[in-house]
């Protein structure tokens, strides 16, 4: 059964200062998504990081789908007359347009979406990131899928081990280049050093199996002026032809 999995994230309002969300602000965005997400959604989760609430939905519609980018986008902008009412910090500042226009990439909140075959116990991670930039997963990602003497985990997978393929979006320009390993090592390795500019957009296997999704607008770019952090969100598929949920949550912790 083809399952997809949406994250969507956005700031849109916190407690003295860029903190977190408040309690009623949080509830507002998860009971609008129970409440008009019950015909559409499989299940899903909503919490935060520092300021930024991300919803994670599962559900058959596909990626990029228009009524599960409203549900998201619609549940943030309910959530924002709460934070606006109680006077939070920056209400609404990750909703960068006046209305919906079919998909919430480009308005302001994070997107990260997998599309995929269920496996018979399948298995994911979230990452969500608050106060850095579109690459703070980039040398994580790295270490994960590219760096044996970090993750040993890709002497022994075979699927890992014949190399995996990075879509590296130059987020200036939109461009994404799809860098394959082990021939363009040396490329990705230059790219990743400059995580303000050139973004991990998503990672598949040799057999295009999607792996890792992750989320590269720039507030700035669509804005056009400083409006706020570009904080990423990252949906990584663990275990069997893929990395170790422990391998992935040990790289990705150490960003702290
Ligand atoms: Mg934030």
């Amino acid at each position: 059964m083809k399952i997809t999995i949406t994250a969507i994230k956005a700031d849109i309002g916190g407690i003295g200062g860029h903190t977190c969300p408040s309690t009623e602000l949080l509830e507002t965005v998860k009971d609008y998504v129970i409440s008009h997400g019950k015909d559409l959604l499989i299940d899903y989760y909503v919490g935060y990081t520092g300021d930024d609430i991300h919803i994670i939905m599962t559900h058959q519609l596909g990626k990029d789908n228009e009524l599960i980018h409203k549900l998201a986008w619609d549940a943030f902008t309910e959530g924002t007359k709460v934070a606006k009412e109680q006077g939070l910090y920056g209400a609404g500042q990750d909703l960068l347009k006046d209305s919906f226009s079919g998909n919430v990439k480009g308005m302001g909140p994070g997107v990260a979406e997998i599309e995929m075959e269920e496996r018979p116990s399948e298995v994911f991670c979230v990452f969500v990131a608050d106060k850095t930039e579109p690459g703070a997963f980039n040398f994580p990602f790295w270490r994960m899928f590219v760096d044996a003497g970090s993750n040993t985990g890709l002497l022994i997978n075979e699927n890992l081990a014949s190399g995996v393929i990075f879509k590296i979006m130059d987020v200036m320009t939109g461009k994404v280049a799809d860098l394959k390993m082990w021939n363009d090592k040396p490329e990705l390795e230059a790219a990743l050093m400059y995580p303000g500019r050139y973004v991990v957009h998503s990672i598949y296997s040799h057999d295009n199996e999607h792996i890792v999704s992750s989320s590269t607008d720039r507030l700035h770019n669509i804005a056009g002026t400083y409006v706020g952090k570009d904080d990423p969100i990252a949906i990584v598929r663990t275990q069997k032809n893929f990395p170790a949920t422990e391998e992935v949550i040990c790289h990705l912790c150490q960003l702290n």
